[in-house]
Order: C-alpha cells, then structure tokens, then sequence
C-alpha cells in the first residue's frame, strides 16, 4: 500500500460520525436505524475500495447521501408497472390482461372482508367456491357446468388427469403445440398420466386416422386450438362437430382446449375472427378448457366448462385442490364475467378489449402529439418518425391478423443499432419503464396500449441519456 491512499483510508469518516448527518436522519426516520446502519457500512465499505485506488476521502455527508439512495433503490419493487408500447396488448411477459376498474374493487373487498367464498347466505352452510362463478360462465358459454382453476394449462392438466390417467389420449400432430415457456402439450400429457396417441401428419389429419385409433384404452380425444401459429397450404383438420359426433358414437370425451378462449364474437369490434366457448360447446365438445387473462380480460386463471358429470369427475379429482383458485381471483373473474352481461359497454370498461378496439386514427393522433416532446427531450442525435404500425393481440390468439395501429420510430443520426440499445436501455431506466421494440433500425414505440398519456410525458421529463434518472428520485 502506498503513502498517500493509506492516509485516506485513516481519514475516512466512522459510521457514528456518518449516521450524525441530516442525511443520515432521514434515512433512519424513513427506513429505520438497522437498515440505515447496514446501508452507511456498504457505502463506507465503497468509499475504502476507492480510497485504495487513489479517490479523495468522502464527507460524511456525501457517505450518507451515498447510503439514502442505496436504501430507496432497494426499496423500489421489483414488479413494477411498465409502458408497454411492444405493439403486443396481451404481452405474456408483460403480465397479459389489464383488469377492469370492476374486478378491482372486487379484489379490493375479498382482501379487505371476510367474504362468502365457500360460504351459502341461503342455508348458512359450507358452500362451492366455484359457485359465484358457475352461473354466469354457463349462462355466457351455453355450458352445463364449470370448475375453475389455477391457468389454462392446470385446467389441461386436470381435464387429462382426470379423463385419461392410464389410458389414451389422441391427438392430431398438427396440434401437438407448444406455448412460450414451457407449456408443450405432449408434456403435459404425459405428466397427467395420459398415454399420448398422436394421429394423422403435421399437415393434414383425416376421420379415418380418428377412428382407427380409438378403441376400449381410449380416454379422451383432445383437440386443441392452434392459436398460436397455422397450418396453411396443403391441409386438412376434422373439425370439432365431425370430432364430435364420432367421439360420442364412441363413447368417448372429446375436449377442445380454446386457449385464449373469448366468449363474445369479436368480429363485432372490428377485430379478426376467433372461435368463442359458446361455438365450442354447439360444436359438441364436451369439455373446453380456456384462460381467464387472454382474450377474456380477467386475472389468471383457467376455466373448464362443459358436461355436468365430467365437471363433478373433476371435482373429485384431489389435484383440484392443488390447482384452485384463491379468493382475489375468484372476486375479480366475477366482476368481469359481469361486465359481459352488458356488451354495450364492454368495449369501454374492459380493458383489453378498449386496447385491441382502439381506432388506429386515434393512435395516430397520439404519435402526433407525443412526437415533439420526445425529439425535445432525445435531443438532436435521434430522429422520431411517426409511423404506422401493426400491433399483435398476443398470448396466442389470432396469431397471424395484426391491428393497423400508429406509433413513433426513433432513429439514430449515426445508425448505429448500439445507440438504439443504448437508448432502449435508457427507456427501461424511466421511474417507468418505457418498454419499445427495435427493429428496422429504429426504437419502435408502438402506442395502442398508451392511455396514460399525461403520465408518459411526466415520466420521460426526468429521462437521461446514461439512465440513471431515478438514482436521486
Ligand atoms: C395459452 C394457452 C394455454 C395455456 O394457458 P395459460 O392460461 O397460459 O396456462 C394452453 N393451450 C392453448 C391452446 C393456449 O393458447
């Protein structure tokens, strides 16, 4: 060790010396004596690994400064709200669905109370927990019964578990799909204890190939919706009513897995077609398993509706218990399935139906705005075009229909693509996180899924180049 650093290393502050600053008694007032101290020795701690390297002995308020941001950056949650300008509305990553304002004061009151969750008013008895949910997903599906689980893959899980544990289940090969993640349907199968039959080719899957694979170790016939990519050219499926009618002569449960699974016709509202539970149920299926965060608009969770005495099978099922819903997301899904008894207006109460439905004109007329701002603030070394745009629905559902949508490209003077990461990061270091996409040589920010848009401006006042803008916040 050298003269001169061992000589600041003397000098440096002691912690009591540290914790006697102003700073230092708003950092106790705030987060209390214990933590203030542990953060006071790690910024001491800094201040001795840069004294060695020759850096000037620290005030002890600069060192208590030091400790109050490392309190309140630790204290910043890590789930926290983003912009989600992806062009993706049901961003599986970024949470999918946004509830509505209705399922969210119904959160609030299962939280807060004690609830009726498997509780009869009637008769003062124990009660269903599905109960507060049965009526209303039956009365919107045309189903006979519903159970309600975890996700949609629990709901695949349980239906196969229960329909097929040591027996076959078929399937075609042109819907052995895998979602995002880890959610690949032969997987699930096999764990559900189901021994998987696949029939047909990738492309085209004929009644014949149905036929001759069921037999007396057939537990169920699976179809699954494939939401996420299609088959086109050269093909062929059997659809759901011919399934149907087979798997009945058969005796044999067919189930449609729907995926994202909307409830209402959503031709209505300008978006691309997408089979509803309802058709799914006239088409004969006798279970149909959907998600309650896709196209539905509601938290996660995943529905089975269909036959009364399959749902009651099901119900016997432990693993249903393993899989049920809480209380937060019962109250929530009820006060959604409400929202569709007045299709009126859905559109404008529920969240992600406003999103997908939102004219691009207006979407427009929002870059319009926004795009001064932004050239002010990312000053004179970036370019913001506005664009026009494709936005996705997400999740799976209608994979290949995108919505004419609007949004800003921001370019770099230099084209260089580690500028444009340089400045996505920058976004993403915003008190929120502004999440784009690069692509094309440009920042995209597609804006359908911005409806704070006062919020945005704030937001990007305190944006700095290096992205340390919330540091001091
Ligand atoms: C999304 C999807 C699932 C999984 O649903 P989660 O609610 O994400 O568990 C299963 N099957 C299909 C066809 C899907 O699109």
């Amino acid at each position: 060790m050298t003269g001169l650093p061992a000589r600041g290393l003397r000098d440096l502050p002691s912690v009591d010396q540290v914790l006697k600053t102003p700073f230092a008694a708003v950092a106790v007032e705030r987060f209390g004596q214990q933590s203030t101290t542990r953060a006071v020795r790690d910024a001491l701690e800094q201040a001795r690994a840069a004294c060695r390297t020759g850096t000037a002995v620290p005030e002890p308020s600069d060192l208590a400064a030091n400790a109050l941001v490392r309190l309140k950056a630790a204290e910043r949650p890590s789930l926290r709200p983003v912009f989600n300008l992806t062009g993706t509305v049901l961003h599986t990553n970024l949470g999918r669905a946004l509830i509505a304002g209705e399922a969210l004061e119904a959160m609030r009151t299962a939280m807060r109370d004690a609830v009726t969750l498997e509780f009869d008013i009637g008769t003062g008895r124990r009660g269903e927990r599905d109960d507060h949910l049965r009526a209303l997903i039956c009365d919107l599906s045309g189903a006979e019964d519903a159970t309600i689980v975890n996700n949609n893959a629990a709901a695949v899980l349980l239906v196969l578990n229960t329909l097929s544990l040591g027996r076959e289940a078929i399937v075609s090969r042109g819907e052995l799909i895998e979602i995002g993640g880890s959610f690949r349907m032969p997987d699930i199968m096999v764990r559900a204890g189901a021994k998987l039959v696949e029939v047909g080719t990738t492309n085209r899957t004929h009644l014949r190939d149905y036929l001759s694979a069921i037999g007396p170790t057939t537990g169920v016939v699976l179809k699954v919706h494939t939401s996420n990519y299609r088959i086109e050219g050269f093909t062929a499926e059997v659809p759901a009513r011919k399934l149907s009618a087979i798997a009945k002569e058969r005796r044999v449960p067919l189930v449609h897995d729907l995926g994202s699974g909307t409830i209402i016709d959503l031709t209505q509202y300008g978006l691309g077609y997408e089979p509803t539970v309802g058709e799914a149920i006239a088409d004969g299926a006798d279970l149909v398993t959907f998600s309650g965060d896709k196209l539905l608009g509601g938290p996660q969770a995943g529905f089975i509706v269909g036959r009364k005495d399959l749902v009651a099978e099901i119900n016997r099922n432990p693993m249903k218990r393993a899989l049920r819903l809480d209380k937060l997301r019962l109250a929530a899904l009820e006060a959604t399935l409400r929202l569709y008894r007045n299709p009126d207006r859905l559109a404008e109460r529920l969240p992600t139906l406003r999103l997908l439905a939102r004219p691009a004109v207006d979407i427009a007329a929002q870059a319009l705005r926004l795009a001064p701002a932004l050239c002010n603030i990312l000053g004179d070394q970036f370019a913001v075009d506005v664009v026009e745009c494709r936005s996705q629905v997400g999740s799976g559902a209608m994979p290949l229909d995108t919505l004419p949508s609007a949004g800003l490209a921001i370019s770099h003077q230099s084209g260089s693509g580690q500028a444009l990461e340089t400045l996505a990061a920058a976004l993403r270091a915003l008190p929120v996180p502004v999440i784009g996409r690069i692509e094309k040589q440009a920042l995209r920010l597609d804006l359908r899924c911005l409806e704070d848009e006062a919020g945005f401006v704030t937001n990007l006042a305190t944006f700095s180049p290096g992205g340390s803008a919330d540091a001091m916040a």
